[in-house]
C-alpha cells in the first residue's frame, strides 16, 4: 500500500486549518531568480494565511539581498532587477521604507582606522523576525510534517562575527542548499522535546541569521533576562 501515506490530510504549517489550501514557499519564492529553481521547498498553507504576509517578503527580499549585492551574483540580480527595478519602481510604500532604513555606516579600514560614513541600509529587525519565524516553521514541517505550537518564542541573530556564527552545536548538523546556494540552512532539533531547536540560515551567501526556538513557558519563568532553563 505505497500510497497510503499520500492520503494523510494536510493542514496549513502556521494555522492548522485543513481547508481551502494552497502551497507556501519556503523560503518566499521571490528571493529566487526567474525562472525559479527546481528545488524550492513548498509546504500546505490556508490562503488566509497565504495571503496575509506578501508585502513581508518584499520587505524580506530587501534586508536578505542588501547583504550580497557585491559579493553574490545571483544576490546581486535579484537586488537590481527586483527590488531596484521592480518592488520600488512600483510601491512608494517600498520606497518610503527604504527610506527609512538608510543610515550612516562608519567605514574602518581593516586595521580599524576610521575612514568616513557611507550610507548603509538598516533593517526593521520586528519584520525579519516575522518572516524568519515563518521559515522556521515551514521547514520543520516540510522535514517533520507536523506542525510547531504557535506559542514558541524566537530569538534571531543577524550577521553574528567569529565563532557565534556558526555554533559548535551544529557542527555536525547537515547543510541543505536550495536554489543553487541561494538559501542555505542547517538545523538542529531537540530530541526529546522538538519545541527546541536551532536552525543557520545563510541567504546569498552573505546573509547569514542565527535562531533559537524554544516553548514561550520557560521565557515567562525565567522573570526575561536570562534562559535558565537545564538541558
Ligand atoms: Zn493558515
Amino acid at each position: 500500500m505505497p500510497k497510503k501515506r499520500r492520503e494523510r490530510r494536510e493542514n496549513c504549517y502556521l494555522c492548522g486549518r485543513s481547508d481551502n489550501l494552497t502551497r507556501d514557499h519556503i523560503p518566499p519564492a521571490c528571493l529566487f531568480p526567474e525562472p525559479r529553481p527546481s528545488d524550492l521547498i513548498t509546504v500546505p498553507a490556508c490562503h488566509r494565511c497565504h495571503d496575509s504576509y506578501k508585502l513581508d517578503d518584499e520587505y524580506f527580499r530587501i534586508f536578505a539581498a542588501a547583504g550580497a549585492p557585491y559579493d553574490d551574483p545571483v544576490g546581486r540580480e535579484i537586488w537590481d532587477d527586483k527590488v531596484m527595478g521592480s518592488s520600488l519602481a512600483r510601491s512608494q510604500k517600498l520606497r518610503q521604507y527604504i527610506r527609512s532604513c538608510l543610515i550612516d555606516v562608519e567605514i574602518r579600514s581593516p586595521g580599524g582606522l576610521y575612514v568616513g560614513v557611507a550610507p548603509g541600509l538598516t533593517f526593521d529587525k520586528e519584520l525579519v523576525d516575522r518572516v524568519i519565524q515563518r521559515i522556521v516553521r515551514g521547514l520543520f514541517h516540510h522535514h517533520y510534517r507536523s506542525r510547531l505550537p504557535a506559542d514558541l518564542e524566537f530569538l534571531v541573530l543577524v550577521d553574528p562575527k567569529g565563532k557565534r556564527a556558526f555554533p559548535d552545536v551544529l557542527a555536525q548538523a547537515p547543510k541543505c542548499r536550495i536554489g543553487d546556494g541561494v538559501f542555505a540552512y542547517a538545523r538542529k532539533i531537540g530530541k526529546e522535546d522538538p519545541r527546541y531547536s536551532m536552525w543557520w540560515f545563510l541567504f546569498y551567501r552573505s546573509r547569514l541569521l542565527i535562531v533559537f526556538a524554544e516553548p514561550s513557558e520557560d521565557v515567562r519563568t525565567s522573570d526575561g533576562s536570562e534562559h535558565n532553563r537545564a538541558s
